[in-house]
């Protein structure tokens, strides 16, 4: 996938993620304001069922009031108006009030004048003051039963009327001479919602608010009054002078808007009808707390979105972190494969030029070695053929003296050939026994056969043993003739420096450690040249002149040592020590008893 693409495809993923949480919150905000409100409207059902029928029930206590008190004999003789019997109605009514809990009761006559009443003893007595024009007045002296609420004309508080017709006899179709009424005050029901800290409203059949929780609300109207209605509430003087202004305004989603100081208020209503009058009981839930509740469960939704997202955005950024070492480690691996079949490569490549290498040098090796060998044994079988040729012609003229001399140059020189053949057959040997060898005992041997040169060379010899060693103590593993061999080449290369010393000394020492016997010959000879000490061990090296050495003694020597598992090391000894080469090999010791053999093998 190309980087655009990619791109592209990250913005639509965003803005695809950006719709989906847009959607989730509008949906939250939605399903929270609908729950509340609905949970709202649970709870105002039931606080409206309770109140209407609380509301229901007060009413109702007083409904039979009036007819029962209209039928009592004191209270129909007062429509006599009889100043004893008025007197004793006012006290009756004001003891019945007083128990029931009305506010007053009054007696009027055919004409509305008030003639006895319960509150007859306070400053707002209603006797004397007329009614006839309350529809409660009307209703009675027609015969029926009068209900009203109104703002009372003579206190100025508002509240419940109800009435009877007062006949005056007992007979149920007598004249009806005048109206018993009663007034209910419902201030108390206004200051409990108050306390309940709940919005609610009584309207009457105008729907007019004629109690409420919240005073100011009061006298106005919920809705629209038409002309007539407001003429016929005015000729009763229901609300004294209030103005029934309009309480707020409905929106189109039903919810009542409420001017209330500068600002306003919405609230969803819920109503329920009553017994009474056409009254209906209004109960207002404010808008504004669902609104609160449904921001808050939005703020919530989008705190877990955002937690969600924040997480998400740490997995990935995991996630990427993981891929990128992952993808590290697997290019190290692969780097470090190339770099291991390269070495393979090279390692074989390397074996293979070794191989030739070491092929050449073999063929070099052969090479010089057969020119050396063919040197060496050129030089002395020329001189035999001449010695041959020039003791035959002797012979002929019988110089027979001459002619033995010429036998015996031949002799030297087919023992020098014997020698170089002997040297060269060594190389043929492969491995030899491992037997314990007894240096001390072989190195006497050796150095008898070369007494002659140590004598003619006026040699001083000294030979250093370990102390205490017992005869047959310095067990070397190996096999005699090699350790000859090795002993016989190392003191010819002595005496060979020794030749020109004006006090020639050859020292040999052996020493004895845990494992290993150490043999140290040294001379004071010239010593050896620093670049000749390179190349000591190296076939065919020499520093002689030709025919004196053949440069196999000491790699003879040198291949014994390896052979036996030892070490050789060859070095200058200091000036302090009268300077010279010291060369000293170690060898691994036997500790049995060397074994009885025939010295068959023995060299010169
Ligand atoms: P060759 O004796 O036939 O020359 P070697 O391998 O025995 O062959 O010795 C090689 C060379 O090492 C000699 O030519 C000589 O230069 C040097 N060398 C050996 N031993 C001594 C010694 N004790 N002192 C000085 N030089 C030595």
């Amino acid at each position: 996938m190309g980087p655009i693409r990619r791109r592209r495809l990250r913005r639509l993923l965003i803005a695809s993620g950006a719709v989906l949480i847009a959607a989730v919150l509008w949906w939250v905000w939605h399903w929270q304001f609908d729950n509340a409100l609905r949970e709202s409207r649970r709870h105002a059902e039931a606080r409206l069922a309770l109140y209407t029928s609380s509301l229901d029930g007060a009413l109702e206590r007083f409904t039979y009031l009036p007819d029962l008190l209209a039928r009592q004999p004191l209270v129909r003789g007062a429509l006599a108006d009889r100043p004893a019997v008025i007197r004793r109605v006012n006290r009756h009514l004001e003891r019945v009030a007083e128990r029931s809990g009305a506010e007053a009761i009054y007696l009027m006559d055919r004409r509305g004048l008030t003639l006895a009443a319960s509150n007859h003893a306070t400053p707002a007595s209603f006797i004397g003051h007329r009614y006839e024009y309350r529809p409660y007045f009307r209703a009675a002296i027609e015969g029926g039963q009068g209900e009203f609420f109104a703002v009372g004309s003579t206190t100025g508080r508002p509240g419940y009327f109800v009435s009877a017709p007062v006949r005056t006899a007992s007979a149920e179709d007598a004249t009806i001479g005048g109206v018993l009424a009663i007034k209910v005050s419902l201030e108390s029901l206004q200051a409990d919602w108050r306390e309940a800290g709940e919005k609610v409203l009584l309207t009457d059949a105008n729907g007019v608010v004629i109690l409420s929780s919240r005073p100011e609300w009061r006298f106005r109207r919920l809705g629209r009054l038409d002309a007539a209605a407001l003429g016929e509430v005015r000729a009763q003087r229901q609300f004294q002078g209030a103005a029934l202004a309009p309480l707020g305004e409905r929106l189109n989603d039903g919810s009542l808007w409420v001017e209330s100081g500068a600002l306003g208020e919405r609230f969803f209503t819920t109503a329920r009808a009553l017994d009474t009058l056409g009254w209906r009981m209004h109960y207002l839930v404010p808008v504004r707390p669902l609104y609160v509740s449904a921001r808050n469960a939005v703020l919530l939704a989008g705190a877990v979105c955002l937690a969600l997202l924040l997480l998400g955005l740490w997995l990935r950024e995991r996630q990427q972190r993981l891929w990128l070492r992952e993808r590290e480690a697997r290019i190290m691996r692969e780097a470090n494969e190339r770099l291991e079949s390269r070495v393979a490569a090279r390692t074989r490549e390397l074996e293979s030029a070794q191989a030739e290498l070491v092929q050449a040098g073999k063929l070099a090796a052969l090479g010089t070695m057969a020119a050396g060998i063919a040197h060496e044994l050129n030089q002395p079988l020329a001189g035999i053929r001449t010695y041959a040729a020039s003791g035959a012609r002797l012979l002929e003229r019988g110089r027979d003296e001459a002619a033995s001399d010429n036998f015996r140059r031949i002799q030297g020189l087919s023992e020098r050939l014997a020698t170089l053949i002997r040297q060269l057959k060594l190389f043929a040997r492969k491995g030899g026994a491992r037997e314990p060898v007894d240096l001390a005992a072989r190195l006497d041997f050796v150095l008898d056969l070369l007494e002659e040169r140590l004598a003619r060379q006026g040699v001083a010899l000294d030979v250093q043993l370990p102390e205490h060693a017992a005869a047959g103590s310095l067990l070397v593993a190996g096999d005699t003739v090699r350790v000859e061999q090795l002993l016989t080449n190392l003191l010819r290369n002595a005496l060979d420096a020794l030749r020109e010393i004006e006090a020639p000394r050859l020292t040999v020492s052996v020493s004895q450690g845990e494992s290993r016997v150490t043999l140290e010959i040294a001379d004071n000879g010239p010593g050896i040249d620093e670049d000749v000490l390179e190349h000591l061990f190296d076939p065919f090296f020499t520093t002689k002149a030709v025919g004196d050495g053949l440069g196999l003694g000491l790699f003879i020597a040198f291949g014994i040592v390896q052979d036996l598992e030892g070490r050789i090391r060859a070095e200058n000894r200091p000036a302090s020590l009268g300077g010279g080469a010291a060369f000293s090999v170690e060898l691994p010791r036997a500790r049995q008893v060397p074994a009885r053999r025939d010295r068959e093998e023995s060299l010169t």
